[in-house]
């Protein structure tokens, strides 16, 4: 394969900043950052300008886009459809997102997931169970008559997928340490989520089976004074990373600047937790039957419940960067937290031998190309 370059006036790399500089890849691999004057005549290289080029987004919730949403078309179509849509939108790669639904539906989707990844649906990582093993008190947009507390038994018979990367989100309250394991043995993250738990339900013997808190500060037990909730462990525990949207309508931007600033480094992480209606014209879609609508750039069930978000992670990081946070760091939570929450030792630098993942963003943060696996959309 030969050797493929961009360049822009700035290429941050995940640890520094390297100006008027080359990326430069070979197949899936990055070889080398190089200043552009030392680029040989003969590499073919692609220029930026006003431009800043980051390692891969990578966005690990993610229920629809482009129209449709995985819960209503479980197949690698759907799955090839909303990484397209979120694309446009600087992510390299996320993880299809699967509302509660019943048994049969899970068993289609991890299927589904097992088939993307064989084929190597570009952008696919793996996939994402939100449910349904969540609290029925926590149930946001949820079908809360879907929940249940996992047996071992129910686990196994699920068709888990023996590659890529597999994030379980439930309330951690309602599934047991034996669960837990035998997910972990699995080769699950797991996060808790829709918890109404409170501190004394999430003990040290717990707490050590949760890797990742979900959506923090959306539909979990609040932090109160008499009452820390989940809210107040996932700020606590050190070893657990929180994702947040940044929407600024799901979490007050005072609220991810107060999460950041307790958080240690590397252990906040953007997601966009984006529906159907992200790279769409259209602003009404169906889950499990109900239409949900944007209204005044919210989604809202018929209840009037927020039902995830109508942004892109481009949009998310232009947001937490005005609110206040570094821009180096906000990238990082874009991209190289969100794989060292996946263990995915590959991604979320621009470092030689690393894979081939890059986000092109505009210096107003619009994204401007994604280079996925080595090939630059
Ligand atoms: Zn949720």
């Amino acid at each position: 394969m030969i050797l493929n370059a961009i360049s822009a006036p700035r290429i941050f790399d995940g640890r520094q900043y390297h100006s008027n500089s080359a990326l430069l890849w070979r197949d899936n691999h990055i070889e080398a950052i190089v200043p552009l004057e030392e680029l040989s005549s003969e590499i073919p290289v692609q220029l930026f300008s006003d431009s800043i080029i980051c390692p891969g987004f990578i966005d690990i919730q993610v229920n629809g886009g482009g129209g449709v949403m995985f819960n209503n078309d479980t197949t690698p179509a759907t799955m090839q459809t909303i990484t397209e849509a979120h694309r446009k939108h600087g992510t390299a790669y996320l993880l299809p997102t699967l509302i509660s639904a019943t048994p049969t539906k899970i068993s289609e989707a991890l299927l589904a997931c097992q088939q993307a990844l064989n084929d190597r649906l570009p952008g696919v990582l793996g996939i994402h169970l939100e449910g349904p093993w969540l609290n029925p008190a926590k149930k946001g947009a949820h079908d809360s008559t879907l929940f249940y507390s996992p047996s071992l038994e129910s686990l196994q018979q699920l068709p888990w997928p023996d590659k890529g990367q597999l994030l379980i989100t439930c309330a951690t309250e309602r599934v047991d340490v034996g669960a837990l394991s035998w997910l972990e043995a699995k080769g699950a993250t797991i996060s808790c989520g829709h918890s109404n738990a409170t501190f004394e339900q999430l003990p040290a013997e717990k707490l050590k089976h949760i890797d990742g808190f979900t959506h923090l500060f959306n539909a979990m037990s609040p932090l109160e004074g008499r009452a820390p909730g989940a809210v107040g462990t996932a700020l606590l525990t050190d070893h657990a990373w929180c994702s947040i949207i940044t929407d600024g309508i799901h979490v007050h931007p005072q609220s991810v600047l107060l999460a950041h600033r307790i958080k240690p480094k590397g252990k906040l992480l953007i997601v966009t937790d984006a529906m159907g209606s992200v790279g769409s014209a259209n602003d009404q879609f169906e889950l499990d039957g109900e239409v949900i609508s944007v209204v005044n750039g919210k989604l809202v069930n018929q209840e009037g419940s927020l039902a995830g978000a109508h942004i892109g992670m481009d949009e998310s990081v232009a947001n937490a960067i005005q609110w206040g946070i570094d821009e180096a760091e906000v990238l990082k939570m874009a991209s190289t937290y969100p794989a060292q929450a996946l263990k995915c030792e590959q991604l979320g630098y621009l470092r030689p031998g690393f894979k081939a993942a890059a986000t092109v963003l505009s210096n107003e943060y619009q994204s401007r190309a994604v280079l996925v696996d080595g090939k630059l959309y």
